[in-house]
């Protein structure tokens, strides 16, 4: 008879929806230690395979049963820099937990549940973080020194491998203020802050230097840099140039990209005006078009600010597909659906009129249906004519996705980039066509994940790390 998964406690959304605190609170070490007894550790554990880093999930969790937390901790920081971050935002349902073995049974059907290996990733670098416990570095061997352009999951990651080898690393990055996505896209009440600035400062114990409000590309080259003495250089520079639908009225005022939305909301705090000094004037009925992590944020994000500002809530997020297809991870879809955010399922936009004063005023949308599968092997969305509708809207977000930033490619001769404007890396050690330059996350592979980004990363650091 399987034993009963853990479940994971959460703020009630009645009192969540009115602050940025963090959701999920989170297992004491009596539910890690109940989950984790209910591994059953498996001759074959195949939710390793499932990890983009490998991290030894058997071990660390017979490690839990136990109650050795800080072998535990050591072996996931053996291929994971930052379990305490990954413990909070891996998609784990479409990563270890999907293949773990208790999803399955021998006639392929779903007999338990998958071991919640993510919340158990978090209690032990939660417990890490705060013991204090540190993984060793070695003495400085190399001579030469190493530049990491990006902060976001990849620069942090590669330029916590290359300090813990011995190597001087200096990280520059555009913003005022460092961890990239992970600052201005992923919301405290999902990643709390303290949990990225301890990463951060424990990068800085080892030696790591920061360097921000440089924008590599028109600041300073990568020829530049290597004059300077450095002898590799790693770019982490993300996606981070938003997509827009190109209908009529989509350049009136008050509709957002997500990311200025969410970037006015959690790098510039906008929630705390006057306080801090860049404001979201929310309104009254705010529209989210997309259905991936950034749309379930943005709205999220806008439904706890008009509850600051004393506005009754009222967001929608408006998706082409239906729920099934939505590429968001399904505890946040959950979350929002808790905290007020509605959803509609198989609508379009088709443009935005203006109110009297220019500013967006309605949205008039078409209901779609599903076709065939597109290349990405989801059901094609098509409209059907003639079933427009309109929808009040004071504050438009658009979160259709993100590109690359071509800022430090378009000056660089010689750095090969594909049709998408990616970075085309070597796939054996993430050197890009300039000798000597590496790249990995979001600016190589296109919008990923964190953990993701964070392998790449790692992938390119043991190249660099070669003959330097
Ligand atoms: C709103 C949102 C929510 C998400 N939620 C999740 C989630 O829950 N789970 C998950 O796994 N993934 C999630 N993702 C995806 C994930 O955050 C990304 O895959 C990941 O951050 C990519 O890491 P990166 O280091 O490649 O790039 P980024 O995190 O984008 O960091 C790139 C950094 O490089 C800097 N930079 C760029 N160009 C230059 C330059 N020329 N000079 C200096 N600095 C430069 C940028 O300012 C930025 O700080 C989310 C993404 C978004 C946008
Ligand atoms: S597959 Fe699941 S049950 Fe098996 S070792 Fe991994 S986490 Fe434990």
């Amino acid at each position: 008879m399987p034993k009963v998964p853990v479940e994971v406690k959460e703020l009630a959304a009645v009192f969540r929806v009115g602050n940025f605190n963090e959701v999920v609170t989170g297992y004491s070490q009596e539910e890690a230690l109940s989950e984790a007894s209910r591994c059953i550790q498996c001759k074959n554990p195949t939710c390793i395979s499932g990890c983009p880093v490998n991290i030894n999930i058997k071990k660390f969790i017979y490690q839990i049963t136990q109650q050795d937390y800080a072998g535990a901790y050591f072996t996931i920081r053996a291929t994971n820099n930052f379990p305490s971050i990954c413990g909070r935002v891996c998609p784990a349902e479409y990563q270890c937990r999907k293949v773990c073995v208790l999803n399955k049974n021998k006639a392929g059907n779903v007999s338990s549940e998958a071991i919640n290996i993510h919340f158990l990733e978090r209690f032990i670098g939660d417990y890490g973080m705060q013991h204090n416990l540190t993984v060793s570095q070695k003495n400085n061997l190399s001579k030469n020194k190493i530049a990491v352009i990006g902060t976001g999951p990849a620069g942090l990651c590669c330029a916590g491998e290359l300090a813990r080898n011995g190597v001087k690393v200096i990280v520059f990055e555009a913003l005022h203020s460092c961890g990239g996505v992970l600052r201005y896209g992923i919301p405290n009440f999902r990643l709390p802050r303290e949990i990225l600035d301890a990463e951060i400062n424990y990068l800085i114990k080892l030696g790591v230097e920061f360097k921000t409000n440089l924008l590599v590309g028109k600041s300073i080259t990568l020829d530049e840099l290597f004059r300077q003495g450095f002898s590799k250089i790693f770019l982490g520079l993300g996606a981070g140039v938003p997509s827009f639908l190109g209908i009529t009225g989509e350049n009136l005022c008050n509709i957002y990209s997500a990311n200025e939305f969410l970037t006015r909301v959690n790098l510039m705090s906008a929630y705390k005006f006057p306080q801090y000094h860049t404001p979201v004037n929310i309104g009254k009925h705010v529209l989210v078009v997309g259905g991936g992590n950034t749309a379930l944020d943005a709205a999220r994000c806008a439904l706890r600010l008009q509850k600051i500002q004393g506005i009754k809530p009222s967001v929608k997020i408006i998706y082409r597909r239906t729920e099934m297809q939505m590429p968001a991870r399904q505890l946040e879809i959950q979350h929002a659906k808790e905290e007020g955010v509605e959803f509609k399922f198989l609508v379009q936009p088709k443009e935005f009129i203006a109110n009297d004063r220019g500013f967006v005023g309605e949205l008039t949308c078409l209901n779609c249906q599903l076709g065939d599968q597109d290349v990405s092997g989801r059901k094609r969305s098509e409209v059907i004519a003639g079933s427009d509708f309109n929808l009040p809207c004071d504050l438009a977000i658009i979160a259709i996705g993100l590109k690359a930033n071509q800022v430090l490619s378009s000056v660089t001769l010689g750095l090969k980039t594909d049709k998408y404007k990616d970075i085309i890396v070597s796939p054996k050690n993430m050197e890009t066509s300039i000798k000597n330059v590496f790249a990995g996350g979001d600016i190589v592979g296109g919008e990923g994940t964190v953990i993701e980004a964070m392998g790449m990363a790692k992938k390119a650091a043991v190249g660099m790390l070669q003959n330097s």
